[in-house]
């Protein structure tokens, strides 16, 4: 591309509405413009990175047999009247009527559409497992949409939906679509994390985020430094209002506890009342045999030693074994590995024992732990939380991580909430009808472009992965204007470097080189190739990488540019 032909609109200031700084540079690039609240649209430069990683979610679907279809964005209301969203969705969703006073929504998500759409298709086992998936434009009315293309009203997504004879065929696929999403993220060569989430609006069972890493990400992520335990922290305090169960109020904080090596240190640590009864604790550990502690109501916190744990814990009659067996790997009232889900921990200890949940990690000096729970009459409870919310002793290091993220994909394993609500049923091979299992993955095409930036720049600009850079290299002239011999020689290597593949951007716009060189940083481009005659005389080319110290000479050589 020559840049005297791409339009190219970059300014040194920083827009005084932008808070974060990928939505900064962004701007300042020029990739984007803002039309109205959440609303942007894509420049040449924009839709070149936007492009690159559309492309790279493309081939990676394709790689595991996902079917690339398009619905459409608009979508009438009888379908989310039929699987009870359209009263649930709330102001969230942009509703719109035709001429004919006809409703519709603009889609903020597709389970609906694509159940219909299967629904209309399928008839027999043999058609199954299938998987779509589309990359289209949504519509969400975020109460707050701010960070520019972090949280937009319209959005690009790449929404996939699976369906399957079994529950074990959906969880053969699920974990098709993790690896993807692993795939896609380690091709951006991006840090992230894949946390255990919560399902919220969606539904369905078992759902897993996954998160760029960034200060400005907006959610927070509870993550064990041996990688074992991660989970968003929405996903980690939320137990799930079924039943008569309230929702949790607990704040969920990380605390470290110096010096404390017992569960009864932990406890008093905590200011745990010593009449306190109907607690469960559970303690996961971060190396070693993680534990499980449940308590009775009939026992009081201060019958806990730590030297003593299975006489505490023996009494415990478990309401469900197979739970226990299945998430601690132990049998009922005894302490066992806890190799799972804290959630899972946490739900089953409020279903069965208990007011209140602590969860900590223990690495063999100290506790790190976090607490939640419900409310409860009782006062010792809320004084528990102020308790901890008070707290001034948070030092040193623990092994429960806080980081900070930002949500770039979601997979959820929906079990039958849509194929049922919505009437899909197929025939299994003794001509049964049955009710296909469902999965859903989603995962932010424009959002990530941001996300990247947050995790990629300098004070000088954007440092693109390379995977996704609008160019993978520039040639800068030096005083073309009076040269000839420069002027040839970049329209040479323009050709060639095309020929062989870079895809490279040339600035001919006839500029000093101070202008040239801030803007191939601040646009990003990974790769800057300086001509001069000086160099010229003596075969040279000037080479710097984006995020390089100093420039190096190089060959004036294709074949040597490609190698950097
Ligand atoms: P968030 O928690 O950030 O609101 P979400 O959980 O509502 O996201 P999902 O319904 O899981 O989003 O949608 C799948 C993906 O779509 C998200 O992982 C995210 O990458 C992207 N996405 C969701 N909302 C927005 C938005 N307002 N702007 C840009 N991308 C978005
Ligand atoms: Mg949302
Ligand atoms: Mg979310
Ligand atoms: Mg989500």
């Amino acid at each position: 591309m020559r840049l005297s032909a791409f339009a190219l609109a970059t300014t040194k200031e920083t827009p005084a509405d932008a808070e974060i700084v990928s939505h900064q540079l962004m701007l300042r690039a020029g990739m984007i413009r803002r039309l109205a609240a959440g609303l942007y649209s894509w420049s040449p430069l924009g839709m070149r990175v936007l492009r690159k990683v559309e492309n790279i979610v493309r081939a990676e679907m394709d790689a595991i047999g996902a079917l690339e279809m398009l619905m459409p964005a608009i979508q009438p209301a009888e379908l989310w009247r039929e699987s009870g969203r359209w009263d649930a969705m709330g102001p969230l969703m942009l509703r719109m009527t035709d001429r004919a006073e006809r409703e519709y929504c603009f889609g903020p998500t597709h389970e609906e559409v694509i159940t219909d759409y299967v629904k209309r298709d399928v008839r027999s086992y043999k058609q199954l497992p299938v998987t779509y998936y589309q990359i289209q434009t949504k519509f969400r009315d975020e109460i707050r949409p701010r960070f520019g293309l972090m949280r937009a009203r319209e959005f690009i997504m790449k929404d996939a939906y699976s369906f399957h004879m079994d529950a074990a065929d959906l969880d053969r696929e699920y974990r098709n679509m993790r690896g993807a999403y692993h795939a896609i993220l380690d091709r951006m060569g991006l840090d992230y994390r894949v946390v255990a989430a919560d399902s919220g609006d969606i539904g369905g069972a078992k759902s897993e985020e996954f998160h760029v890493l960034a200060l400005s990400g907006e959610d927070e992520l509870a993550v064990s430094t041996d990688g074992a335990y991660a989970a968003n922290i929405e996903a980690a305090k939320t137990v799930r209002p079924e039943g008569e169960r309230a929702a949790p109020t607990g704040e969920l904080k990380k605390i470290e506890t110096p010096g404390v090596t017992t569960i009864a240190g932990l406890a008093e640590h905590m200011g745990v009342p010593e009449s306190a009864t109907a607690k469960s604790i559970v303690v996961m550990g971060e190396s070693g045999d993680p534990v499980l502690l449940m308590l009775r109501g009939d026992h009081s916190l201060n019958e806990i030693k730590a030297q003593d744990l299975e006489g505490v814990v023996s009494p415990l009659t478990m309401a469900d074994e197979a739970t226990i067996r299945t998430h601690f790997g132990a049998g009922p009232g005894s302490i066992g590995p806890v190799n799972t889900n804290v959630t899972v921990i946490a739900d089953y200890a409020l279903a069965n024992a208990s007011d209140m949940v602590v969860g900590a990690n223990y690495d063999g000096a100290h506790f790190t732990h976090f607490n939640w729970g419900r409310d409860h009459p009782e006062p010792q409870f809320a004084d528990l939380r102020n308790v901890n919310a008070g707290d001034a002793s948070p030092t040193g290091t623990g092994t429960l991580e806080i980081l900070r993220g930002i949500e770039v994909g979601h997979v959820f394993q929906l079990g039958d909430k849509y194929s049922r609500a919505l009437d899909l049923s197929v025939l299994d091979e003794s001509g049964n009808a049955v009710v296909p299992e469902m999965g859903c993955y989603g995962f932010g095409v424009s959002r990530i472009v941001a996300a990247a930036i947050e995790q990629c720049h300098d004070d000088a600009g954007i440092c693109w992965p390379q995977a996704i850079a609008p160019f993978d290299l520039v040639i800068i002239p030096i005083k073309a204007d009076k040269s000839a011999a420069v002027r040839e020689a970049c329209e040479t290597l323009y050709t060639e470097l095309k020929a062989a593949g870079v895809d490279v951007a040339y600035d001919d716009r006839g500029l000093r080189p101070g202008p040239m060189f801030a803007d191939a940083e601040l646009i990003g481009v990974p790769h800057r190739i300086v001509v001069s005659d000086r160099g010229l005389e003596s075969g040279k080319l000037e080479y710097k990488g984006r995020r390089d110290e100093q420039s190096s000479e190089i060959d004036h050589d294709v074949a040597a540019i490609k190698a950097v």
